[in-house]
């Protein structure tokens, strides 16, 4: 197992003059932290895409080594743990330094698809693990695993999950803050990004008034992950924090796209690059309702409930432009930056209408063509994957309500909407006669924009069921379906289904809190 590293964020970045976990304030982008090692590990999973991202394959994983170093217990040459350090906007309140609490970055891997940040989650305390014990139990860390490498398969930017290894050590926690605790199998997912850098990396510098690390994060993204852009001076910064905007926007249209709702955007939780980062409280859309949230700690104001995602993320854009104000002698180019969100959802929105309905062009009418069919979703009580995977199939001149019967949770929500469904078709039938698209190609485009398979919240929980039993073959059996979430699988039908009764107030499935 050979990784070639080369850390710049060490190198570049102003460090912690103490390593160590002992909990403190830190004055700096980072500290030197090593992982506690398992008294167990065992390797649950393990995603050959991201493996090969970073030169390792089948021959790696089979060494006990890359287990031992992705549980944390020993460290390669060329790794340098740390722990990086930044705030953010938690629910909308500033919260002050947060930080890596469970965290730990091993090194940066040179790969054949460029640099890879190898980070594990869940690997023990650091200097900002606060009150709390560095450790991830094993159905939070299945959800990362599973959902970021299904969000990669689904052409959602994401950050990456190269494994998930138990860790034979029980974590004591709280799962619904009812003062009830149990000891649950613990586990590390090891994750890779180009960056780990958040919104909150910026902001918390500028909270302090640390004009020269906000200069240095700046140059040092710039540098490394929009070289184009490096060394432009004012206008360089300018046009990099209009990107940070676009990136968003696309990230989120195909958050909106797939239904799924990350559940707790704080700006911590925000990647500077436009990445879907930190799984944790996250759902998918089943019932389609825009003001789902799965997130119980935010069940009062449901602030980032599926409907409200794209101001959320234009409202960390704005707490970002903040933070970044002192680099700017006007605020001009920043209020221009947020602008170009404004831009980049409005056209991100409009393709992913067209891409869903099967159209080759959004035209203005479409969109109220396809809010119209959301306000149907919503009522009838359908299924979000299901209706416009069926969608795709039929021919609306022919299709009625009843075509949709199998995709509702509810017969009377279903009954209540049957006109106007029908109606809608007829629509949307007139539309598709005006469409340059031939069927085959419509067909196509709406297999690869409407998945057939998404990680189900109630299909990971089975998973994760199996796996607290002694069962780990779920795990990859969900990834491989996951591998082609747009063509449909023959015999993993299960995979493809409508929410099953029993899932539907079940924790984990519907009721998830932050922190597990
Ligand atoms: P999250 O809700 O996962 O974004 O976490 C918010 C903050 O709490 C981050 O600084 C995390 O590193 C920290 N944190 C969450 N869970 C733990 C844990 N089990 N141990 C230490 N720090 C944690
Ligand atoms: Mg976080």
């Amino acid at each position: 197992m050979h990784i070639e590293f080369d850390n710049t964020v060490l190198r570049e970045l102003p460090g912690d003059p103490e390593a160590g976990p002992r909990v403190r304030e830190v004055d700096a982008a980072w500290s030197r932290v090593d992982p506690e090692p398992a008294p167990a590990p065992r390797l649950l999973a393990w995603s050959p895409e991201a493996a090969a991202l970073v030169g390792l394959d089948a021959s790696d994983a089979a060494d006990p080594l890359f287990t031992r170093v992705l549980a944390g217990n020993a460290v390669l040459p060329g790794m340098q743990p740390w722990a990086a350090n930044y705030g953010g906007h938690q629910f909308g309140h500033w919260a002050g330094q947060l930080g890596d609490g469970r965290a730990i970055s091993l090194g940066e891997a040179i790969g054949s698809g460029g640099r890879w940040e190898l980070q594990l989650k869940g690997a023990g305390r650091t200097p900002y693990s606060r009150f709390a014990d560095g450790r991830a139990v094993l159905r939070s860390s299945i959800r990362e695993f599973l959902c970021s490498e299904a969000m990669h398969h689904l052409g959602i930017p994401t950050t990456r999950a190269l494994s998930l290894v138990a860790t034979g050590e029980p974590v004591l926690r709280d799962m619904f803050y009812d003062g009830r605790p149990g000891e649950e199998p613990g586990a590390v997912v090891c994750r890779m990004a180009p960056s780990f850098l958040r919104f909150g990396s910026w902001q918390l510098p500028a909270m302090r008034g640390d004009i020269a690390l906000l200069r240095a994060l700046t140059d040092h993204v710039q540098r490394h992950h929009f070289p184009d852009l490096a060394g432009h001076g004012a206008a360089g910064d300018a046009e990099w924090f209009a990107r940070v905007c676009e990136r968003t926007a696309w990230m989120v249209a195909g958050w909106m796209r797939v239904g799924f709702v990350h559940g707790v955007m704080n700006t911590d939780n925000m990647s500077i690059l436009g990445l879907t980062l930190d799984y944790g409280p996250y759902g998918w859309i089943e019932d389609y309702d825009p003001d789902w949230t799965p997130n119980t700690t935010d069940a009062h104001g449901r602030r980032y409930r599926y409907g409200t995602q794209p101001q959320v993320a234009f409202w960390n854009l704005s707490r970002l432009a903040q933070a970044l104000a002192p680099l700017f002698s006007d605020p001009a180019p920043l209020e221009a930056g947020l602008q170009r969100f404004a831009s980049a959802w409005n056209e991100a929105e409009r393709d992913l209408a067209a891409r869903k309905l099967g159209l080759a062009h959004c035209r203005d009418a479409d969109m109220a063509l396809f809010t119209d069919l959301l306000g149907l979703l919503r009522d009838g009580q359908f299924d979000f994957t299901l209706f416009f995977r069926t969608l795709g199939r039929i021919d609306p001149q022919a299709a009625d309500a009843d075509t949709f019967a199998a995709a509702s949770y509810d017969a009377p929500a279903h009954r209540r909407v049957a006109d106007a469904l029908g109606q809608w078709l007829q629509r949307y039938a007139a539309r598709l006669a005006d469409d340059p698209l031939a069927l085959p190609q419509r067909r196509t485009r709406m297999e690869l924009a409407n998945p057939c398979y998404v990680p189900r919240n109630w299909l990971v929980q089975e998973v994760i069921d199996r796996a607290e039993a002694g069962d780990a073959s779920g795990i990859g059996e969900l990834l491989e379906v996951m591998r082609r979430p747009c063509e449909e699988q023959p015999g993993r039908e299960h995979f493809a289904s409508r929410r099953p009764e029993w899932a539907r107030d079940r924790a984990g499935c519907s009721m998830l809190s932050c922190s597990s």
